[in-house]
C-alpha cells in the first residue's frame, strides 16, 4: 500500500477539475529529459484511459530522439516550431497541467503564455520553492521523480473513487511506459536519489502491467549516434580540467566544437556525469555554448552567446546553491543547472573565480 502525499482536498479538487475539463492541455520544461516527457505523457495516457478526447502535450523546444518512441511522442506539439498552432489550442484550453517545472521562466516563452489563461492550473513538481501560479500546486522536492507522483496522484485518485481498484486497471500500458522513463532517469538509472522503498513498489506495479524495462533502458541509454560518442570521448579525452583539491571537474564546450561533431538536441545529456566516475572527483560541471532564442533577447542585454551549465555532485554536496547564486539556476542538490548571457571564456572565469567557494574540499 502506498502512502498518501496528497489532502483528500487536493486529490478531490484535482478530480474535479479533471472531470469537468473538456479541452485538456500539458506542458513541460524546456529541453525536456526523460521525466519531463515522461510525466506529462503519462499524465496524458492516464486522461485518455478515463475518456478524454481532446488532450494536447506542449513542449517549449524539442526533445532529444531517444525520447521519440514514447508512446504518443509524435503527437508532442514543439511550441518553437509550431507557436501559431500551440497559441490556438492554448486559447481554448479549460485545464492546463503542468509537469516537472516550478517557475514560468522554465518553459521559456511558453512561460508568459500559461500565465495569462484564465483556465484552472495544477502544477505537478518536485524541484525547491515553487512560484505560485497554479491553482493547485503538489510540489515535494524530496520525490525522485515527477512521474513518480503523477502515478502516486493518478493512484490517489483513482483509489478515492474505489478503493478495491488495483493499478493494472487505473493504468495504460502507454502509461507506465513513459512513468517507468521519468523514473529511471532522473535516479540515473537507480544509481542516485533511489533509496526510496516505496518507490521499488510502484515499479514493480510497471513492471507487471508489462512495463519491459531492460527494453527501455537500451531504447533511452544506448541510442547514442556515433557522433554524440565521439564527441563524449572528445569531452573525455581533451576538454576535461581536473581541479584536485576541491574534486571538481570542469568540461566547457563552444559552439564551434558542438558543430564539429554534428550536434543535436539531447546529444550533450549525460556528459556531466561522467567525471563522477572517476576516483576523488565529487563536483563536475558542464558548459555549454547555446545560441539566443528570439524571445531571450531581453534577457540577453545584447550578449551574442548563452551559456547553459549543468552541476552535479555525489552525497551530501549540495550544487544548487552554487547554481543559483552564480548563474541564475537552481535545480536539486546533486543535480542542477544555470544560464549565463556572454562569452565562454567569462563564464569559464566566473567559474574559476566561486567554486573553491562552493564547491568544499570534503
Ligand atoms: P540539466 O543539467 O539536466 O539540464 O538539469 C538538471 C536539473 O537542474 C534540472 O532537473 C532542473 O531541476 C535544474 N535546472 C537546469 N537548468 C536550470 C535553470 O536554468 N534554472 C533552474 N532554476 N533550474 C535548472
Ligand atoms: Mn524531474
Amino acid at each position: 500500500m502506498l502512502s498518501n502525499y496528497f489532502t483528500a482536498s487536493q486529490t478531490d479538487s484535482v478530480r474535479e477539475f479533471i472531470q469537468t475539463a473538456q479541452h485538456i492541455v500539458i506542458v513541460t520544461h524546456m529541453s525536456p529529459d526523460g521525466d519531463a516527457m515522461g510525466s506529462s505523457l503519462g499524465m496524458r495516457h492516464y486522461l485518455k484511459h478515463i475518456g478524454k478526447t481532446s488532450i494536447t502535450n506542449i513542449v517549449p523546444n524539442s526533445f532529444p530522439s531517444f525520447l521519440a518512441w514514447m508512446p504518443d511522442a509524435d503527437k508532442v506539439i514543439i511550441y518553437d516550431e509550431h507557436q501559431a498552432e500551440a497559441d490556438a489550442i492554448l486559447s481554448t484550453c479549460d485545464l492546463l497541467i503542468c509537469t516537472d517545472f516550478n517557475e514560468p521562466k522554465r518553459i521559456g516563452a511558453l512561460g508568459d503564455k500559461i500565465q495569462n489563461l484564465a483556465c484552472p492550473k495544477i502544477l505537478i513538481d518536485h524541484h525547491l520553492h515553487p512560484a505560485n501560479f497554479a491553482d493547485i500546486t503538489l510540489s515535494f522536492p524530496s520525490s525522485p521523480s515527477a512521474s513518480e507522483l503523477v502515478y502516486r496522484l493518478v493512484y490517489a485518485i483513482e483509489t478515492t473513487i474505489s478503493s478495491n481498484k488495483s493499478a493494472s486497471s487505473i493504468f495504460s500500458l502507454e502509461a507506465a511506459q513513459c512513468l517507468y522513463t521519468g523514473m529511471m532517469t532522473d535516479t540515473g538509472n537507480f544509481s542516485f536519489n533511489s533509496n526510496h522503498a516505496e518507490m521499488y513498489e510502484i515499479i514493480g506495479q510497471l513492471v507487471a502491467l508489462g512495463v519491459d524495462k531492460d527494453a527501455i533502458y537500451n531504447a533511452v541509454f544506448n541510442a547514442y549516434s556515433a557522433d554524440r560518442m565521439r564527441l563524449m570521448g572528445y569531452c573525455l579525452y581533451q576538454k576535461m580540467r581536473i581541479f584536485p583539491e576541491h574534486h571538481v571537474a570542469l568540461i566547457c564546450l563552444s559552439r564551434k566544437e558542438l558543430y564539429r561533431f554534428n550536434f543535436k538536441s539531447g546529444d550533450a545529456e549525460g556528459i556531466v556525469n561522467l567525471p563522477l566516475q572517476i576516483n576523488d572527483v565529487y563536483y563536475s560541471v558542464f558548459m555549454r555554448e547555446d545560441k539566443i532564442e528570439t524571445h531571450e533577447r531581453e534577457k540577453a542585454n545584447g550578449a551574442k552567446s548563452k551559456i547553459k551549465l549543468s552541476f552535479r555532485s555525489q552525497g551530501d554536496r549540495p550544487v544548487n546553491v552554487f547554481a543559483s547564486e552564480v548563474f541564475s539556476g537552481g535545480g536539486h542538490a546533486n543535480a542542477a543547472g544555470g544560464e549565463y548571457y556572454g562569452t565562454l571564456p567569462d563564464a569559464i572565469q566566473l567559474f574559476l573565480d566561486n567554486y573553491e567557494l562552493y564547491c568544499k574540499k570534503i
